[in-house]
């Protein structure tokens, strides 16, 4: 499964955002974690999203549109190279989003498979589950461990953040495309209901 997208719109600020036109499906994350990787492997398109080894440069919300819906990139949090105040602007702007958009449908938690999750995940993912979100978690750069060690790591992030059976973490890769059926499984899912 795939789809062509393009990108639609970009928000520095919540009244930016233009109306939904369609079901949206939004991706959190750290910065660097691979969010612009994974949106141009569901896209099947390497230019899409830009992938840059510069962490925390995306400030803005950026808007894919898929045939179906459209996939909301949130900015990074939990870089620390930016000023508490931007921080806070940031958050105030993905938080806003979250808390206020009707069309979303699924929110994509992306974590570090190699890593414990930050505490930044760890809030986030609090934060989700306290506003009574759906998430589900996807743990990139899969193909970067060995499979014992990824499915080790899997289940550490699925203790850890207490996911549910529904809520990953997806193994995730897009060097290899591990995972991008199950995600857009899930993605047609939260589609549907
Ligand atoms: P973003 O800041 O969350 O958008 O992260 P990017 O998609 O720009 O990825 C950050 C860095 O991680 C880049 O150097 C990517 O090439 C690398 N990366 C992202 N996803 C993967 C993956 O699945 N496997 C590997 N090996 N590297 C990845």
């Amino acid at each position: 499964m795939s789809g062509r997208a393009h990108l639609w719109r970009m928000a520095a600020r919540l009244k930016d955002l233009p109306p939904p036109e369609r079901p949206e499906i939004a991706l959190v994350g750290r910065s660097n974690v691979g969010k612009s990787s994974l949106i141009n492997t569901l896209a099947g398109q390497n230019d899409l999203a830009r992938t840059s080894r510069t962490p925390g440069k995306t400030r803005l919300i950026h808007l894919y549109r898929f045939d179906a819906f459209v996939l909301v990139d949130l900015p990074g949090y939990g870089y620390a190279q930016v000023s508490k105040a931007m921080r806070r602007e940031f958050g105030r702007l993905v938080e806003g989003y979250l808390k206020t958009r009707e069309a979303l449908r699924l929110v994509l938690q992306l974590v570090d498979v190699r890593h414990p999750p930050t505490e930044d995940d760890r809030l986030m993912r609090q934060w989700l589950v306290f506003h009574g979100l759906k998430t589900l978690v996807v743990a990139t750069k899969a193909d970067k461990l060995g499979r014992g060690r990824a499915l080790d790591q899997a289940r550490r992030i699925a203790g850890e953040l207490r996911l549910a059976a529904d809520e990953g973490p997806i193994l995730f890769s897009a060097v290899t495309g591990e995972g991008k059926n199950d995600l857009w499984k899930a993605i047609h899912g939260a589609l549907r209901v």
